[in-house]
Parts: structure tokens; C-alpha cells; sequence
């Protein structure tokens, strides 16, 4: 969801990165601002962008997913040879704004593993489900 298509951002760099933040979130947040920039995109309705790339999860309309080899599953929008997003310029606000920090803690995994690995083209493929725990 960061800029994998610009400059390396502060301590991480999305062109070297199979974009895990596209891939192993269940939940890509659509708000209506990004359902008309889609269908703009794609020159289709606002009603259509909904029903093809969308749907309900819990309470929240998100983007839809689709197998990944990598992953298993990832966004529907991930282009799965060059792990780039082909919708960059539509892509909604979240992707935008992810990871909001200067690090990327899915970068700094794979870096802490590829050293751990001694392999630099190895990827830690991670999964990662939400828990709440009562204090
Ligand atoms: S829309 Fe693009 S940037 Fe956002 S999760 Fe999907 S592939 Fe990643
Ligand atoms: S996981 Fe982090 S480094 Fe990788 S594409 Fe997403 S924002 Fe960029």
C-alpha cells in the first residue's frame, strides 16, 4: 500500500517488497470517496465499482480479495508477478496512507529474516489475525 511506484520512503522501500500489507490484511478499508474514484477509474458506475470490487466484512465495506500464490490470498488488485498495485492511481485512502510511520514493520521482518536466513531473496510469509484480550 505504500509508494511502490516512488522514491524509497523513510526506512523502507516498497519496489523491494512483496507487498504484504496488500496481501495479509483481511480488511481494506472502501469509503464511498474511494468507490467513486474507482469507478471513475474504470469508467463504470458507483453501483457496479461496489458490487465488483467490494463487499461486507463484519460492518465494513472492503476490498475484495483474490488467490495469491505467495500469500494465499491478497487483494484483487495486486498484480501478482511485479507485486505492484494496479490500480495506484485509484487506490483507496488506507493504501494511501499505510503505514502511517517511518517504518514498515512487515519491511523490517523481511530484512531481520533475509539476515537470520542468510539468504537475501527469502520472504517470511506471514499471517496475522486480530485478538482481543481482556485487561
Ligand atoms: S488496492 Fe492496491 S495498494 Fe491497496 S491493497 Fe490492493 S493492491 Fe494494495
Ligand atoms: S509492506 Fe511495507 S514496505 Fe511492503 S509494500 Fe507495504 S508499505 Fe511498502
Amino acid at each position: 500500500m505504500g509508494d511502490r511506484n516512488g522514491k524509497p520512503k523513510s526506512f523502507y522501500d516498497c519496489t523491494d517488497c512483496p507487498a504484504f500489507c496488500c496481501s495479509v490484511y483481511d480488511r481494506v478499508q472502501v469509503t464511498p470517496r474511494d468507490i467513486r474514484r474507482l469507478a471513475k477509474h474504470f469508467g463504470i458506475t458507483e453501483e457496479a465499482a461496489t458490487a465488483r470490487f467490494t463487499k461486507m466484512y463484519a460492518k465494513e465495506r472492503v476490498l475484495r480479495r483474490k488467490r495469491d500464490e505467495l500469500f494465499g490470498v491478497a487483494c484483487k488488485f495486486i498484480n501478482p508477478e511485479t507485486r505492484g498495485c494496479t490500480i495506484y492511481h485509484a487506490r483507496p485512502a488506507v493504501c494511501r496512507e499505510f503505514p502511517i510511520t517511518k517504518r514498515c514493520a512487515y519491511y523490517d521482518l523481511m530484512k531481520f529474516e533475509r539476515e537470520q536466513q542468510d539468504d537475501p531473496n527469502t520472504i517470511p510469509v506471514v499471517k496475522i489475525t486480530f485478538k482481543e484480550i481482556k485487561k
